[in-house]
């Protein structure tokens, strides 16, 4: 939970309580007719500003921003009645603040349209027929939501971008992560005798709470507590450590209250839970020891292509090359088509000697300034760097038609000959790269749909770039 989640869903609920229902509706009717009106005065103030003109083409405002932040204001100004709701309204405004992150939006530049809309609002609603009690009321409460939205927008903004910016540190790390295989089975090593040592201080008598440091401060805690903060940041099994560390810490506080009572039963109890944080501890570590020099590099285990884990990184600076150098990017997303059938047909080995396989064309097939991904299951996204729109779709063909004449090597010398379906996109200066992939992961939907081994391009909109810097 972030550190004022819980404050803030509280000021949610207070002022989306019963007592405020009128004056919710009456600011609703009073505001809804004009949100179009007010998200279109603060897109061209923001235009106008030449910090915000990066983040912000016109056609992308005109098409899809403006109405989006209409729908903001307006469902911000809705009365919610249930907790549900509410919740939905919290997870909005986190979301808004993630995109904002994701695109680098400053955020001096969020408080700043954050005040114009907040202006915008008062004076519809100082122009209203509202009697003056009613449209304080009114006004302060529009006040406290727009702040409120704020706060939980900005809390939620700087969560995100702390591990954007961990993970593009350990990127640069990623050479020294070699040693990280070697630190978990040193770990494992240090846990088993850690455990071996209290067993036989417990058997030997010679337990001394006060003499037994905490988990915290062993080996293992230190590395939790600096190390995998660094290198597993954002990752399950950085929680799931933590999680046995308090665990473990918890068992000894209750171990050191057992001895002194001699409880001989509860110590054996005490004993046999930590016992099994210690084996759940390792068996986390060896998972992370398995794949770790490939995982910690940002690639596949399997295939050796970049997994998921930087995909985020490297996309957030094509977006931003892009919009600042007015040079296009593309994103190529392939699947393979009836891949169940070979899992089915030939077993799961033999289906990871295909994705193996694929894995080689695709690379073969793209130049090295251009990044191959393979986003889970034989599902692969090429991002293509400096392409434009006839050529995107020429490389998305030549992949596909590698694959077709490909004869793909099973074990027992078996051929087996398959196909893929393609989706290709550039990046049309929307400044959420999120949706770049978006459009071409439809564009795969239609190639499936219109018979699969076929490369589909998502629709266009011509781009206009504000700014160009050359
Ligand atoms: P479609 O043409 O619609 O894409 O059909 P499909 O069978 O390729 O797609 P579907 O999503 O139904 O099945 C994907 C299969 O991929 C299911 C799963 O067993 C398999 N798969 C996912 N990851 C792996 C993996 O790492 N290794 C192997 N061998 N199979 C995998
Ligand atoms: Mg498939
Ligand atoms: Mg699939």
């Amino acid at each position: 939970m972030k550190p004022f989640e819980f404050l803030h869903k509280q000021t949610l609920k207070e002022l989306y309580s019963e007592k405020n229902k009128p004056i919710f509706e009456k600011i609703l009717v009073l505001v809804q007719p004009r949100a179009d009106d007010i998200a279109m005065y603060f897109y061209r103030q923001l235009l106008n500003n030449e910090k915000a003109i990066r983040f912000l083409n016109h056609d992308v405002v005109k098409n899809r921003l403006r109405s989006t932040l209409a729908k903001w204001i307006c469902t911000s100004l809705s009365y919610h009645v249930t907790s549900e709701e509410l919740d939905q309204n919290y997870s909005y405004q986190q979301e808004i603040g993630r995109i904002h992150a994701r695109i680098d939006l400053p955020m001096s530049l969020v408080d700043y349209g954050m005040g114009l809309i907040k202006l915008q609002v008062a004076l519809i609603l100082k122009e209203s027929d509202l009697e003056r009690d009613e449209l304080a009321d009114a006004i302060i409460l529009c006040g406290q939501i727009f702040d409120l939205a704020l706060a939980i927008i900005d809390e939620s903004y700087e969560h995100d971008l702390m591990i954007n910016e961990k993970n593009a540190e350990s990127l640069k790390l990623h050479v020294s992560s070699q040693n990280l295989a070697f630190d978990y089975s040193k770990l494992c090593t240090s846990l088993s005798e850690w455990m071996r040592n209290l067993l036989l201080l417990i058997t030997q008598n010679k337990y001394d709470a006060s003499m037994q440091g905490t988990i915290r401060h062993s080996n293992f805690g230190l590395w939790v507590s600096h190390k995998a903060h660094l290198f597993l940041a954002g990752r399950k099994e950085l929680r799931s450590l933590v999680l046995q560390l308090d665990n473990i810490d918890e068992e000894m506080r209750l171990l050191g209250i057992h001895v002194l009572d001699k409880n001989v039963i509860a110590i054996e109890e005490t004993l046999s839970h930590l016992n099994e944080h210690i084996s759940t501890t390792i068996w986390i570590l060896n998972n992370l020891a398995n794949d770790t020099i490939e995982e910690e590099n940002g690639r596949d285990p399997l295939t050796h292509l970049f997994n998921r884990r930087y995909l985020e990184t490297v996309m957030r600076h094509e977006t931003r090359y892009s919009l600042e150098n007015g040079i296009l990017f593309g994103c190529v997303m392939v699947d393979i088509d009836f891949f169940k059938n070979v899992n089915d047909t030939y077993g799961h080995d033999n289906g990871d000697r295909v994705l193996l396989q694929l894995a080689d064309i695709l690379t073969q097939q793209v130049r090295a300034g251009d990044f191959v991904f393979r986003l889970g299951g034989e599902e692969f996204m090429i991002v293509l760097a400096d392409v434009q729109i006839p050529a995107i779709n020429i490389v998305a063909e030549k992949v596909r038609f590698a694959v077709e004449k490909f004869e793909f090597k099973l074990n027992h010398n078996i051929s087996l000959a398959l196909t893929i379906s393609v989706g290709t996109a550039i990046h049309d200066g929307h400044p959420d790269f999120k949706n770049t992939i978006k459009m071409a992961d439809e564009a795969l939907y239609i190639a499936k749909e219109s018979g699969r081994n076929q490369v589909v391009a998502a629709p266009q909109n011509p781009i206009t770039y504000a700014v160009k810097n050359d």
